[in-house]
């Protein structure tokens, strides 16, 4: 069996998978954790009242590496040939055959898509508050989006930058109250609401963000030194698309409750896929119910539902 994608979906297959007896290989175009790796803090993760990110992805990789699974990491699947019986995945480095696939690829960082965002990408725009928030100690930053992400890395940054500004284009957020509340408590972080981020500007490095009020009408300049672009994430579904895989408008991964594909012997699980909830807790159980229907697709060919 091949997963595609090291985070918490494709790491909990990859336990399921050598549990059931299968040779099972995970590919990872980066190195193992998926983005839960990238959460400061996970605080509804069962059984881990709080826990970094980074420090619970650890232990899932661990504990898969000590149940047998392999995970090749730097290693990004380049092609799939999904519609025979034997499985092809092709690699940077090699070409493997399997009798079944679980795509657990995730999904990347949305962008806002204004001028600078791109020219400016690492040199004071991020995507990532835990890898970048370092860079930012005793600074003043923008975060934009209102979701749980831009909440938690607000929280984030709070305790380590001079002030953050959060602009959200609602007058409401959209995150976890107890999060919400969070906010209350830090006394450098000032909510813009109504407010979108028109341009980033700077030279060697951000300097300014022009804001949009969008019930006034009013547009202005804002010092800052960061902006981080915490508005959710797309799925990494491209290869799984072109080689025949369904997704649906927005390119997640149509899953039925067996995490089957359209494709048989193709599962997917986690963030890639269309399933309404982006948790830890539901990616893992993704993986579960794809490894456990894999497994039953391998050794009982006649378990077909
Ligand atoms: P999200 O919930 O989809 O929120 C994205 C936010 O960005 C929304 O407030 C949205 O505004 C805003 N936005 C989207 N496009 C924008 C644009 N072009 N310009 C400005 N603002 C824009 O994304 P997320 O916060 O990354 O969370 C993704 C998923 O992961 C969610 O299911 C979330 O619950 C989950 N998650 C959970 C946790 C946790 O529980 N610990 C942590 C992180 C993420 P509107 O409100 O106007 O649409």
């Amino acid at each position: 069996m091949i997963i595609i994608g090291a985070g918490a979906a494709g790491l909990a297959a990859g336990i399921y998978g050598v549990r059931s007896g299968l040779r099972t290989l995970v590919l990872e175009e980066k190195i193992a954790g998926g983005t839960m790796a990238d959460a400061p803090l996970v605080e509804n993760y069962p059984g881990f009242q709080s826990i970094s990110g980074m420090e619970l992805a650890q232990k899932m990789v661990a504990h898969c590496r000590k149940a047998g699974v392999k995970i090749h990491e730097l290693e990004s699947v380049t092609g799939l040939e999904l519609n025979s019986e034997k499985k092809i995945v092709k690699t940077n480095k090699g070409v493997y055959e399997a009798s079944a696939v679980i795509i657990a690829s995730g999904s990347h960082y949305r962008e806002i898509g204004v001028p600078g965002e791109k020219e400016f990408r690492g040199k004071g725009v991020s995507y990532c508050g835990i890898c970048d928030a370092p860079l930012f100690k005793g600074k003043r930053v923008i975060v934009v989006g209102g979701g749980n992400s831009a909440l938690i890395t607000t929280l984030y940054l709070a305790d380590l930058t001079s002030e953050v500004k959060i602009a959200h284009r609602r007058d409401a957020f959209r995150a976890e109250e107890a999060l919400v509340r969070g906010l209350e408590t830090k006394k450098n972080v000032e909510i813009l609401w109504n407010t979108e981020v028109k341009e980033i500007k700077g030279e060697k490095l951000v300097n300014k963000v022009i804001l949009f009020n969008n019930k006034t009408g009013e547009t202005r300049e804002l010092p800052v030194d960061g902006v981080f672009v915490q508005i959710g994430e797309a799925p990494n579904s491209q290869l799984a698309k072109e080689a025949g895989v369904n997704v649906n408008d927005e390119g997640y991964v149509k899953v039925d409750i067996f995490q089957r594909t359209n494709i048989l012997g193709v599962y997917a699980a986690g963030d890639v896929t269309n399933h309404p909830v982006k948790q830890v807790g539901t990616a893992v159980g993704q993986g579960i119910t794809a490894a456990l229907e894999a497994y039953g697709f391998i050794r009982r060919p006649y378990y077909k539902r």
